[in-house]
């Protein structure tokens, strides 16, 4: 899962991206709102981490920017200002979640996972295909209730096509979704995570369309 942080305190910044990285997401960081436009031009996001207070444009100006362009990517405030017209104007200015400084890293990857599922029109936090289930926040994958051992990577590419039942994936779309632009692309990578899942998962789980990506498809 791809997500842009944009964070102008420069130890918190490089905390939560180290946190959220620790998680298995992909996460970018940047310290204004115009910095953060660009990244959205450039990269498909599943995630906005927004600070309010940026030099320049203010983190409500880029909110109101996304969404007059159309733009419905979950959004989470995070911020110091923690009046409640401060919350209101957040979320009446398209946010769909608001943090209030100090937080633990806990609760906002708890909040992402919530803004994710309910994306998905999930309300069960665990998704079950078949005769697997996949629990987004430890990371555990069961098939016929056999633990699976998984790496990171491979969960990551199998809770994309989970979240996305039915729908094809590029490979690019995915390889954005393992990797931050710190993070060097491995070539093939995916095709790899890919194979690794179909031993461990089963050849028929992932379908490949030839030229196009990868599918899951809806039972
Ligand atoms: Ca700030």
């Amino acid at each position: 899962m791809r997500i842009l942080l944009v964070e102008d305190d420069q130890m918190l910044g490089d905390g939560i991206r180290a946190g959220l990285m620790q998680q298995g997401y992909a996460a970018d960081w940047v310290e204004s709102g115009d910095a953060a436009e660009t990244a959205m031009l450039t990269n498909e996001y599943e995630m906005l981490i927004l600070d309010l207070g940026l030099p320049g444009k203010s983190g409500i100006e880029v909110l109101k920017d996304v969404r007059a362009k159309g733009n419905d990517l979950p959004v989470i405030i995070l911020t110091a200002r923690d009046t409640v017209e401060d919350r209101v104007l957040g979320l009446d200015s398209g946010a769909d979640d608001y943090l209030t400084k100090p937080f633990e890293l806990d609760e906002l990857t708890a909040r992402i996972r919530a803004l994710i599922r309910r994306r998905g029109g999930r309300s069960n936090p665990v998704i079950e295909h078949k005769d697997i289930v996949v629990d987004p926040a430890s990371h555990a994958v069961k098939k016929e209730d056999n633990v699976i051992d998984i790496s990171p990577r491979e969960f990551t590419i199998l809770l994309l096509l989970l979240e996305n039942l039915g729908k094809v994936l590029s490979r690019n779309r995915l390889e954005e979704g393992l990797y931050a632009w710190n993070e060097e692309v491995e070539s093939n990578t995916v095709e790899v995570h890919i194979h690794h899942l179909r031993k461990k998962l089963g050849s028929d789980l992932i379908r490949t369309i030839r030229g196009v990506g990868y599918i899951i498809d809806k039972e």
